[in-house]
Formats: structure tokens, sequence, C-alpha cells
């Protein structure tokens, strides 16, 4: 573990005093001492001095400092902790998630981890949850100006026209080993125009790789036909932001999971009844989330992935898409409860961005999805069915206790 030291070398020191001065900048500290351990240190000491904070906590971590600041943070001064509980077994039936499952959850959410675990423990009763992806897709898109809307046109014809996509599949994937470019769409405003890429990224959530990528082909744009890039993304890919086009086309993984939870299991686990939950969904879920004018239909499926995201070093901001879940219930023969959870747009990846630090490996080999694939792209397949799944049990739990009501108790009894 990596200790806050007692005495600051002598060159470390000097440092610090001219940081504390204001004479180097945070971000210099990293040149003029030995390694990172103690770039951090220093920079940690001056902002206590600059401040007249004492850091109790946040010098404690453990991951390796000089792989963090390669790819993750920038004017490192420690860490945060979150505790980290575990719901399951879940039983999944999924294309690439087959069996029983543990979900890693990194909260401070009092009674979140207790309501997946009772939803996993409904489902598994009830056979398991049947998932599946439907479409893998990360989109960039850059924004070009043209000379009007005549210019516009020829630009969109001309990007269309099967010989350009290739020589832009071309550029594109000299960029990246694992990236392909799959297809390009042109959207326009007038004289401004959009073209959403869309690329398949394997195990990668790949938005570092789509950007990379995508700058080759507006260069290749730039030269052949004389556009003019005003910006790499032009909002239209959209990423961390809530948007009908992403909910309609899907961005990330498109994967859906349902199950069928028998009246009984209902009954006896849940201690409500099929029809309640429906009604509650009906009315909560659905009716009230299109009075709200919301993105998502769900209860909190944020909750869940958010949970799972930080465990897992996923790029946290994408919990904004994986809130645009949409949950179904409806009773159907014999008054069991058919449940669904809609995911449209869920990016995730098992390689690259937060999943090389260490206790993010951790959670990602509870569930056998550290690094790459065996087959490229099936490790971030699995990872999202698994949360897909561990969505759809978050949703059945809060539905049935709020059907119960159940709710309010929940969180008094475990003191919040
Ligand atoms: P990345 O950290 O850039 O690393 C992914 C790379 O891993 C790939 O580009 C690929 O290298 C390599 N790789 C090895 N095995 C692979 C496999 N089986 N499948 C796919 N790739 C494999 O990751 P990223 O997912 O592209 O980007 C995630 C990071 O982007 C996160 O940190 C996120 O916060 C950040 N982010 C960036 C932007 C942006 O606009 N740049 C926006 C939002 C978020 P090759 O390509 O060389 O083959």
């Amino acid at each position: 573990m990596m200790q806050s030291q007692d005495k600051t070398e002598y060159n470390e020191k000097d440092i610090l005093q001219k940081v504390v001065a204001g004479k180097i900048s945070f971000r210099n500290i990293d040149k003029l001492v030995e390694n990172v351990d103690s770039a951090v240190h220093v920079r940690r000491n001056a902002l206590e001095e600059i401040t007249g904070t004492r850091f109790e906590e946040i010098q404690n971590y453990t991951f390796d400092a000089e792989v963090a600041t390669k790819r993750n943070i920038e004017n490192m001064i420690g860490a945060v902790q979150i505790p980290l509980g575990v719901a399951g077994p879940l039983k999944i039936n999924g294309e690439f998630a087959i069996g029983d499952f543990y979900l890693p959850l990194a909260t401070t959410e009092g009674a979140l981890v207790a309501s997946v675990n009772r939803g996993c423990s409904a489902i598994c009763s009830s056979g398991g949850a049947n998932v599946r992806i439907f479409q893998d897709v990360m989109t960039r898109a850059p924004v070009f100006k043209l000379d009007g809307v005549v210019q516009a046109k020829a630009f969109t014809d001309w990007v269309r026209r099967p010989g350009t996509f290739a020589q832009m599949k071309e550029k594109a994937e000299g960029t990246t080993r694992f990236g392909k470019l799959l297809a390009v769409e042109p959207y326009v405003t007038g004289d401004t125009v959009y073209l959403r890429f869309v690329f398949d990224t394997k195990d990668a959530m790949g938005m570092n790789m789509v950007t990379i990528a995508t700058e080759a082909i507006t260069h290749f744009i730039q030269d052949e036909f004389g556009a003019i890039p005003i910006s790499l993304s032009g909002n239209m890919c959209i990423d961390k932001k809530p948007a009908a086009i992403n909910t309609i086309l899907g961005r990330g993984k498109t994967v859906i999971a349902d199950t069928i939870i028998p009246e009984k299991i209902v009954e006896e686990k849940l201690k409500c009844k099929p029809k309640t939950m429906e009604d509650v969904n009906y009315r909560k879920n659905l009716l009230g989330s299109a009075r709200a004018g919301a993105l998502g239909f769900n209860a909190h499926a944020a909750n869940i992935v958010a949970a799972l995201f930080l465990a897992c070093g996923q790029d946290a901001a994408h919990v904004v898409e994986g809130s645009t879940t949409i949950t179904t219930m409806e009773v159907i023969k014999d008054g069991d409860l058919y449940c669904s959870v809609t995911m449209p747009a869920l990016p995730v990846g098992t390689v690259g961005g937060g999943t090389g630090l260490g206790t993010q490996k951790d959670c990602l080999k509870l569930m056998g999805v550290q690094g790459p694939g065996k087959i490229a792209g099936s490790n971030s397949k699995k990872l999202a069915e698994i949360i897909a799944a561990g969505v759809l049990a978050g949703e059945i739990a809060l539905i049935a206790a709020q059907a119960a009501g159940h709710l309010a108790r929940a969180h008094v009894e475990l003191g919040r």
C-alpha cells in the first residue's frame, strides 16, 4: 500500500516550497521529481499547505500510480474508495454469459445491494434471465462546414458513394488492429453536415479508438472534398448526454433481458401479486416517465449500471446512456409475470479505459470477463449481458418493493 511519507526528501522539499509559492504548477511536478509516487506525494502535500487541509485517507491506495497516471488520471493526489458489495448468484441464459454470476457493486447507497440480491434470487427461482445483444456499435460524428445547401448535398452524395466509403474505411482501419468501420450516416442542418461514423470496437468500449480512427477520416475528407472539419465531435455521436438518437439507433451494446416469474415466486419471494407489480410498472415506469418527459422508462436502472460501472472500470459518465432503459412487466397466462429490460445504449469494454486498474480487474475477473475475449469482442458482450441481467434484477426488486409497500421500510430497517 502506498502511504504518505513522514519526511519529504531534500529535492522534494525544495519543489514543494516552489509549488506552494506558485512558482511550479501541479502539472509540472512530474517532470521534476524521480518517480510518479513522489509527484503524487509532493502535489498532495502542496495542496495541504495551500488549502490548510490535512488529508487522512486519500493517500492510501493499492493500485499502480505509474499505470494510472499514464492512462487514467492527471494531477494525481491519491484515491477515493467506494464500498464494494456482491449480489448473486444470478443465473443468466445469454449468448456469451451462460451460468451463475456474482455481481460486484460499488456504491454508497445503502439497500441497493440487498435489493439487487433479492431480484437475483427471484430470477434464479424462475429459471434465470434470458439475454440477447441486438446491436454492438460505437459512434463518432464530426461536424463539417460547407458553402451552402447545394454543396452540402454534393458532399453527402460523395460520402454515400461506395468508393468513398471504401477509402474512408481504409483510412480508419489503418489506425487500429481491432476497430472496423461499418457505416456512415450523414445528417444536415443548413450549411452544416454531421457524419455519424459507426464502428465495431470488439472488446473496447471504443471512444478513444473511434476518435483516433475518425480523425484519420476527416483528414482524408478535407484533402479529397475540401469540407472543413469544425470539430471531431459534432454531438450527433452523441456521447454522455441523454439523447433520442441513441435510444432509437442504439450506441454501445443494444441489449435486452427478460424472464417470467411464476405467480408463486412473486408471492413467496417478492411478497406481492403479479397484477400489483404490473400496475406499478405501468403507472410509474411507463405513464409516469412519459408524463415527466423522461428518456428512460425504468425504476432505477442507473443505480445498477453505476454500481457495476464503478466496480468494473467503465466510464462512469456513460451511466447517462444506461439510464435510458425501458422496463416492462405484464401478467401472462396462468397469472405469471413477464418482465423485461431494454437497454438501447450500453457502452462497455473489458480492455482500455479504467479496466486495467487492479481493483477493477478483480471485479471483471469475478465475472470471467477481464481483458480481451478469446474471440475478439466476446468479453465485452458477455459483460453487457451480465449488466442487463443485473438491471433486470434491480428493476424487479424495486417494483416489487413498491408494489408491496416495502420501500420506505427497507430503508428504515437498513438504517438509511
Ligand atoms: P483505450 O483505452 O483507448 O484502449 C483500447 C485499445 O485496446 C484499442 O484501441 C486496441 O488497440 C486495444 N485492444 C487490445 N485488445 C483488444 C480487443 N480484444 N478488442 C478491442 N481493442 C483491443 O479504450 P477505448 O475503449 O477506445 O476508450 C476508452 C477510454 O476513452 C476511456 O478511458 C474513456 O473515458 C475515454 N473516452 C475518450 C473519449 C474520446 O473522445 N477520446 C470520449 C469518451 C471517453 P488498437 O486500436 O491499437 O488495436
